[in-house]
């Protein structure tokens, strides 16, 4: 009786420890009081994006480096002056962080629009998931070894601590960044005209020339291409790499967008592999699933961004339009729609070895994914022609994934692949199949907190029973 008090008492005490671990980061125990990283039970202002970036480059030295690749006019809050220069930080997180490997280049970023806040803690939240994921997730180590992924989380910094820098009393309702645009040296508002700012989503150089040319508009695309220093140093880094795939975050209408947006009329020779990519990313959003449209769906819109790593940089593009019906939605709404874009943000840089930079397209078929069952057990997958099996990529919670294109031996698109994990299994054609998900095994419900906790205890339990 004794005995199952104290049992009863540890286990409560190791729940406790478990629940308080869930804000802290269970993976290095050298600090387990303090908290490094992202909460996002708030808006991250400007100087806590920088601060934490630091911090969790500090926690995470062998696998995130976070650079400047450029900086702002330089807004000042306080007397509308051009005097303070903010950062325009760039994150990579690859294993062998400061070598430059010759792995696929992937690039995200966030927050062209000062205003679209949750396009801030999206990448935020990836930046995080990755470094604190690296040690126990299959699928994320193989990410972060097999890729150099560049994070832009703030592309607009001014314009960002302009429009109340993550405070939700102080919003400006701001899109452009903070460009002087009548030299007089001061920031001005009147909030009808906008007077001041370039929209950095149109001062790209593809059909530049077709953008608003008025200062006052909301979407002025400025004086020339490229005459702002935020674009300048995404341009000047993309130009220094070869980015294979490109994701640009914004807010809102839960779509995922396929670029050309320029034009109706412009050709769309990567729509096959995009509008592939792009449904399989919906899917996995477990609970808002975006429409995958055709960038012009929207609006068209001239030297976006999107348009011209497709065009110049040739990269596999996309523009996602976040959740919700508001530029500054409640806190409450920061962690789900991080959660919500998280596995489809791997899922895209999984196909991020796909390269259209030779301009020609992987073979199609290339890309087989879906849920197959719980991680013990392992999927199989052989060709039913040769008899030869199919590497499977690593992933976890179940997801497989084949990568045909990395198959070394004589297969043809139409042999037929069997799928299996022991407990089911099915047979797929690759030039059917491929692009479209195929679920060996319906997923289940299954809630993330809980199986955090439960790893949680489980860990704590190890640590406690050890000494
Ligand atoms: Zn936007």
């Amino acid at each position: 009786m004794r005995k199952g008090v104290a049992v009863g008492i540890v286990i409560v005490l190791i729940m406790m420890i478990g629940i308080a671990s869930i804000t802290t980061n269970p993976h290095k125990n050298t600090q387990p009081n303090v908290r490094v990283g992202f909460t996002f039970d708030h808006y991250a202002s400007y100087s806590e994006v920088k601060s934490t970036l630091y911090a969790l480059q500090s926690q995470y030295p062998d696998i995130m480096n976070v650079t400047v690749i450029g900086h702002t006019y330089g807004w000042n809050e306080s007397s509308g002056k051009y005097d303070t220069p903010r950062d325009i930080f760039l994150v990579k997180i690859s294993d062998n962080v400061s070598a430059d490997e010759d792995e696929p280049e992937v690039l995200i970023d966030g927050l062209h629009h000062a205003r679209e806040w949750l396009a801030l803690e999206v990448p935020l939240y990836f930046i995080q998931a990755l470094v604190t994921n690296y040690s126990t997730n299959d699928t994320i180590k193989w990410l972060v070894d097999h890729r150099e992924i560049y994070v832009v989380p703030m592309v607009n910094p001014d314009g960002y601590v302009y429009d109340g820098n993550g405070d939700l009393n102080a919003i400006q309702d701001w899109r452009k960044n903070c460009r002087d645009n009548d030299g007089d040296g001061v920031f001005e508002n009147d909030g009808w005209f906008t007077i001041e700012g370039v929209d950095l989503n149109r001062n790209y150089d593809i059909d530049w020339i077709n953008g608003s040319s008025d200062p006052n508009s909301i979407t002025y695309r400025g004086p020339a291409p490229f005459s702002e220093p935020e674009t300048r140093a995404l341009r000047d880094f993309a130009l220094n790499h070869t980015i294979n795939l490109y994701l640009t975050y914004h807010s809102y209408s839960s779509e995922i967008l396929v670029p050309p947006g320029y034009s109706y009329d412009a050709p769309r020779p990567y729509d096959y592999v995009e509008f592939a990519i792009g449904t399989n990313m919906s899917k996995l959003m477990p609970t808002t699933q975006y429409s995958v449209v055709k960038s012009t769906d929207l609006y068209p819109a001239s030297g976006a961004a999107e348009d011209w790593f497709q065009s110049v940089e040739h990269a596999i593009s996309f523009t996602i339009e976040l959740e919700g019906n508001d530029f500054h939605p409640p806190t409450s709404s920061i962690l789900p729609a991080c959660e919500n874009n998280y596995p489809s943000m791997v899922y895209a840089l999984m196909t991020g070895d796909m390269s259209i930079h030779n301009g020609t397209f992987p073979a199609k078929p290339y890309i087989i994914y879906g849920y197959a069952a719980y991680p013990n057990l392992p999927v199989k997958a052989t060709d039913l022609a040769t008899g030869d099996n199919i590497t499977v990529m690593p992933e976890s919670n179940g997801f497989y994934m084949l990568n045909l294109g990395t198959l070394a031996h004589n297969w043809s698109f139409t042999d037929r692949i069997e799928i299996s994990n022991g407990a089911a299994s099915t047979t797929i054609l690759p030039t059917s199949n491929w692009g479209v998900r195929v679920d060996l095994q319906p997923v289940p419900e299954f809630n993330p907190m809980f199986v955090t906790l439960l790893i949680i205890i489980i860990l704590a339990l190890g640590r406690f029973s050890s000494k």
